[in-house]
């Protein structure tokens, strides 16, 4: 693994004056460009043909460095080009989408804004599971195998796919003619079915509170909520039950966007205490523990009990809802303040104490 030492040699090789916030162009790559201007940092765009108009569009990259597809981003030339920008990259969704957590650990020398090692929980979901257990937080019940399927479940693919291909089963029977119908309709391969993990699915609504942890401040802030627009399950409503019945329908969680929330006051209350939970367990687990942002998944019973089904130990697309500003940001900072700001922020921050070495692994 890419020690910390080792990109403590990267960075002295850096003119820090110069530096650049970096990402692969997708995901929240717009975010966290803005952020890294208005706090007056250049930008540079990793970025896919299919992508560029993007960036074309939205004029905010510096630098647009072209690849044919994100794997290239381990390439030694774009390495070296990244470095030579003097550049800190910004890990986002499509980082552990499409490089694995071993490549990020291993292959990438070029500083990162966040937890390696955390990413690599992050993407285990026996891992992930035992840190947010250790936090104290609460989870939903596992099924080992389908046989053992007792009420709800959703049925999770390995991977952050945002959602595709997930379904619901009531019990084993279902379970083995939904696996048929998802991969008839190519949502899955026979391949996926062995790694399907079984999660109890929690009746309720759903809400992603974004946090970020400051090493600097030694302190965890509420950014703001976001629930997500996934389809098909978020339309299915507009369906009467008669043709839904009719068509046979199976739901999907694809994602499609996010909309954002502010949430009844009081449950903030133990939001806010399972993010400090969550920042206090990651320290021992891999220090220095979670470097700025995270996102926790949760569903929210009626009963107003909050269960946490996914960590993302770094930006989540759904901070883009907040881009300008958001309820949230807004009581601690006023205007103009999200979350691509808020790490560009830090970032400066840490050139001016000379303390960048702290804040990247
Ligand atoms: P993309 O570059 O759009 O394919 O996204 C890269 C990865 O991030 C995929 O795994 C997506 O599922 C995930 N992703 C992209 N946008 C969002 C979003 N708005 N919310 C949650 N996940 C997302
Ligand atoms: P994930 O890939 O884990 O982020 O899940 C994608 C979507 O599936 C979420 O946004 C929820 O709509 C839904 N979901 C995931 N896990 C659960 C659960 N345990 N109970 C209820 N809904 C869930």
């Amino acid at each position: 693994m890419i020690t910390r030492e080792e990109i403590a040699e990267v960075l002295r090789k850096y003119d820090t004056r110069k530096l650049a916030v970096g990402t692969l162009g997708s995901h929240s790559a717009l975010n966290i460009f803005k952020g890294a201007k208005e706090e007056g940092l250049r930008t540079v765009c990793v970025c896919t043909p299919r992508n560029e108009i993007i960036y074309r569009k939205f004029p905010l990259a510096d630098h647009i460095i072209r690849i044919e597809n994100f794997q290239q981003l381990l390439d030694e030339e774009i390495q070296e080009q990244l470095r030579s920008l003097n550049t800190v990259l910004v890990p986002h969704g499509s980082f552990t989408a499409y490089l694995s957590t071993e490549e990020i650990m291993n292959e990438l020398y070029v500083p990162i804004f966040g937890n390696r090692q955390l990413l690599h929980w992050e993407a285990n979901r026996e891992r992930q599971r035992e840190w947010l257990l250790k936090a104290g937080l609460k989870l939903p019940r596992v099924f080992r195998t389908p046989k053992e399927i007792d009420g709800w479940v959703i049925a999770k693919l390995p991977g952050a796919r945002g959602g595709k291909g997930y379904f619901l089963a009531s019990s084993y029977e279902s379970f083995k003619k939904k696996v048929e119908a998802m991969i008839k309709r190519g949502l899955i391969t026979e391949e996926d079915v062995e790694k399907i993990h079984l999660q109890e699915y929690i009746v309720g609504v759903n809400a992603y509170p974004h946090y970020f942890h400051s090493i600097l401040e030694n302190e965890v802030e509420f950014l703001g909520v976001d629930r997500r627009y996934e389809s098909d399950i978020d339309n299915l409503g507009r369906i009467p039950a008669r043709e839904q019945l009719e068509a046979d329908v199976t739901p999907s969680y694809t994602i499609v966007g996010n909309i954002p929330l502010t949430l009844r006051e009081s449950l903030l209350a133990t939001l806010l205490e399972m993010g400090d939970k969550v920042v206090e367990t990651a320290k021992k687990l891999a220090f220095p523990g979670i470097i700025g942002p995270f996102c926790l998944e949760t569903a929210i019973t009626s009963n107003l009990e909050i269960y946490t089904f996914e960590i993302s130990a770094r930006i989540v697309a759904g901070t883009n809802v907040g881009i300008g500003t958001s309820p949230y940001v807004y009581l601690k900072y006023g205007e103009k303040m999200y979350m691509g700001r808020r790490i560009a922020r830090e970032m400066g921050k840490a050139v001016k104490q000379n303390k960048i070495a702290e804040i990247v692994t």
